[in-house]
């Protein structure tokens, strides 16, 4: 296969985006301020999101602010990016509270709303999603424990004392789905999981390890079972906080030996297309939520009746 053939089969939902991040403004301090005057403006306070919906909730969109509108003062602005149309976004940041929380405005966060929203909404929400929590999380100096001021148009936190800044960072995670001989399927279920949750196993690289390297190890470690081969199928950002889940499928030459780690992974099933339907039918076990890159994997094997044979499994995998 190409070097890219996997990663356009998959559709991952939160790798949709429309924004040019146009990085080369974020030091343009007089750009950043005239820009915001004509930004579309999009919330979120803490991890919630500003969003317009209809009466029965089934259309919601985030919804977008123009400067003059915004009346918080304990918020800090995040240059986002430029659409084709020339509009520049921003992320308007505001803590959320009880005493804080805006006094206007209906607030919901990206695992409701991710599924309702447009290429561009999601793309942004992914993004600020992912930085605000990283900005909430670093109001201080790693290395002296002054404060830290947000520079760049948000994408730095600068420390007020020594000026030494600060980057968001990114966890990389695998995520595998691991497969036999026969084309079958290995899923594991977590303890901290609701009860018949089936999913793929996954992990966070460890420091100086390579993402093939991780995958192997991690899928020995929970189930195993050897990894003799992997393709590289896409990326999706998963800001829960900052993580990037990176996906591939392996190949195992040994099926017989899986067997769950029975720390984190209490139990390992594998499955035929035959049976993985017949047990969703049964509602034996409940796949992750169709957001999830475990889930587009799932489906990408399946193949096009997975829409149809695997209903049901909205919960979120953590
Ligand atoms: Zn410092």
């Amino acid at each position: 296969m190409s070097a890219d053939s996997g990663f356009k089969e998959l559709d991952l939902a939160l790798s949709r985006t429309k924004l040019d991040r146009a990085a080369d403004l974020r030091l343009d301090k007089n750009a950043l301020d005239e820009m915001w005057l004509r930004a579309e403006i999009a919330q979120i306070s803490g991890d919630r999101f500003r969003i317009l919906t209809d009466e029965d909730g089934r259309k919601i969109s985030l919804e977008f602010l123009n400067a003059t509108q915004i009346k918080e003062e304990n918020g800090e602005r995040y240059f986002l990016g430029i659409a084709a149309s020339g509009k520049p976004y921003f992320l308007w940041h505001t803590p959320f509270n009880e005493s804080a929380k805006p006094t206007f405005g209906t607030f919901k966060g990206l695992r409701d709303i991710g599924a309702f929203l447009n290429d561009l909404e999601i793309g942004i929400a992914a993004h600020g999603l992912a930085l605000s929590q990283w900005h909430d999380a670093h109001p201080m100096c790693a290395k002296c424990g002054a404060k830290t001021e947000s520079v760049q148009g948000g994408s730095v936190r600068e420390c007020v004392v020594d000026r030494k800044q600060h980057h968001p960072r990114t966890d990389p995670a695998i995520i595998v789905l691991v497969k036999d001989s026969q084309d079958r399927v290995l899923l594991g279920h977590q303890k901290i999981w609701p009860t018949n949750r089936f999913s793929t196993l996954a992990g966070f690289v460890e420091p100086g390890e390579s993402f093939e390297r991780c995958v192997r190890r991690e899928v020995f470690e929970e189930a195993g079972v050897n990894v003799i081969s992997m393709s590289y199928l896409g990326s999706q950002p998963w800001p829960f906080p900052a993580s990037i889940m990176i996906a591939f499928d392996a190949l195992i030459d040994n099926p017989e030996a899986a067997k769950g780690d029975g720390v984190e992974i209490e139990e390992v099933r594998w499955f035929s297309r035959a049976s993985m339907k017949a047990a969703v039918a049964a509602a034996q076990i409940i796949l992750p939520p169709t957001i999830s890159v475990a889930r587009a994997m799932i489906n990408h094997w399946y193949g096009p009746d997975a829409a149809k044979d695997l209903i049901g499994g909205e919960a979120w995998r953590n």
